[in-house]
């Protein structure tokens, strides 16, 4: 049966090794791009890795430069089997965050693929290019086992900029809207909820950090003789913060919460289980939003946390009253969120409490997404993932982190579905980041078997009315 083949040629991409030494050469390529001086790997990350891969299955590929000054390069890749069938869009990042090199555990480093037992070690393998190199393998497999047809049109956009804030992507999306036109975004980034189940998740919190800091005076005072009659900024800015959320994580401000949980998105994290992998740390019990389940606190709430602190001189303290003290926060948030107006309701909170004095400084903001639970494509992606491994995926609303989802759903208004091919514990981000054996050539089979289904005619729900407007921002 052709839909077996094409899962047959995914598994034997992984069984003689051919997965493995691609994604070797691809983590061997120093592709940082939160350095600050993004280097030239990541233009040749697309031109020497990504577009040999998908020239060789018949992608007509072309490098757009970023719209942004000091941003690195796009790729966008297109295969036109027929301008009047349906175009998969498909999104990953060639870039990856700082190596950190000096901190794996010994005989491991960034830069070289290292394999102990069932982990893959080295930076990208699971942020992101293990997973747009399962996902590329997938689609070669469906090609092949389908005589070099798909069924339908594809494009792929990589950028290398994901750990740098996606600079210029959406001027892109904008400025390359007719290009990347599609019908269905389907990409692999993120962890799975757990290792042992398959996990599709339809958009992700946004994000935005915003900085407190309460400045007194020039210089720091003895705190012995002036303790008691000078203000310090320290003690003040804790009580600020204190204002915004409680010791018990729980958000006080009101104009921040997350509208009404939809009945949907409620029943669909009911048997989402969170943590309990053997890297996983301990939940603490009393901690978050009460009345909620933990994956409802993670991916149905909003959370404000606290990133940093700084007042005095941590390091060496000195008996003195700090001049001035800072705190940088960050909101996670869900769809209908008014994160625009941040600044203006964390300014009024704090006014009413006493703080005029504390500045509120709003940086970048990364949008929620959330397609609708009852699109169409929802449905039809869990019955492909478990016709592939014999497993019903976890479905999660949105995914808890942040992705530049937005430029897909809201700017190319697309329905999205997003398959993970990490776990929580891969160290993403951190020292001996790693991608799991077993997932990948599992992964590997679920790209193969979406593929498939895209091209199957009547299978997939192209053509259904209900499609394009059901992207939420
Ligand atoms: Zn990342």
């Amino acid at each position: 049966m052709p839909r077996n083949d094409a899962l047959a040629a995914a598994a034997a991409y992984f069984d003689d090794g051919r997965f493995r030494a691609d994604l070797q050469r691809r983590v061997a390529l120093r592709t940082e791009s939160d350095t600050g001086a993004p280097g030239p790997a990541l233009g040749a990350y697309l031109t020497d890795e990504l577009t040999p891969a998908l020239e060789a299955l018949g992608f007509a590929c072309e490098q757009f430069p970023n719209p942004e000054a000091g941003g690195g390069p796009f790729l966008v890749a297109r295969r036109i089997e027929d301008a009047a069938l349906p175009t998969v869009l498909s999104y990953g990042h060639g870039d990856v965050v700082s190596g950190q090199d000096a901190q794996w555990d010994e005989g491991l480093g960034p830069w070289r693929l290292e394999v102990r037992g069932e982990r893959w070690y080295g930076r990208g393998t699971a942020d992101n290019k293990g997973q747009h190199s399962i996902n590329l393998g997938g689609l070669a497999a469906a090609l092949a086992a389908r005589g070099g047809r798909l069924g339908c049109n594809v494009t792929w956009l990589i950028e290398t900029g994901e750990e740098a804030g996606s600079p210029g992507l959406h001027a892109l999306c904008r400025e390359q809207a007719e290009t990347l036109r599609a019908d269905l975004l389907l990409a692999c980034d993120g962890p799975r909820v757990s290792a042992a189940r398959p996990t599709v998740f339809l958009g992700s919190r946004g994000a935005v950090n915003f900085s407190l800091r309460l400045k007194a005076r020039a210089r720091g005072y003895h705190s012995g003789n002036w303790g008691g009659v000078l203000m310090n900024p320290a003690i003040v800015l804790s009580h600020a913060i204190a204002s915004l959320v409680d010791a018990h994580g729980r958000m006080q401000v009101d104009g921040l919460l997350p509208p009404p949980m939809p009945a949907a998105v409620r029943a669909a994290l009911a048997d989402i289980a969170i943590g309990g992998d053997p890297d996983d740390p301990e939940l603490d019990a009393g901690w978050g939003e009460p009345g909620l389940s933990p994956a409802e606190r993670l991916m149905a709430w909003n959370t404000i946390e606290v990133l940093a602190l700084d007042a005095g001189s941590p390091q060496r303290p000195v008996n003195a009253i700090p001049p001035r003290a800072a705190a940088h926060c960050q909101l996670r948030f869900v769809v209908g969120t008014p994160v625009d107006d941040l600044g203006r309701i964390v300014r009024a909170h704090l006014d009413a409490r006493g703080f005029e004095a504390v500045e509120v400084e709003v940086a970048r903001t990364g949008a929620a997404t959330r397609l609708d639970l009852g699109n169409p494509w929802v449905a039809w992606c869990q019955a492909s993932i478990e016709a592939s491994c014999g497993q019903r995926p976890d479905l999660i609303p949105n995914l808890a982190g942040s992705l530049p989802n937005d430029a897909f759903a809201d700017l190319l208004g697309l329905p999205t579905l997003w398959v993970p091919h990490s776990y929580p514990a891969c160290a993403q981000h951190a020292p001996n980041e790693h991608l799991l054996a077993p997932l990948a050539r599992e992964g590997l089979q679920i790209m193969a078997g979406l593929y498939w289904d895209l091209g199957e005619a009547g299978s997939a729900p192209w053509r259904s009315g209900a499609l394009a407007a059901e992207a939420v921002s």
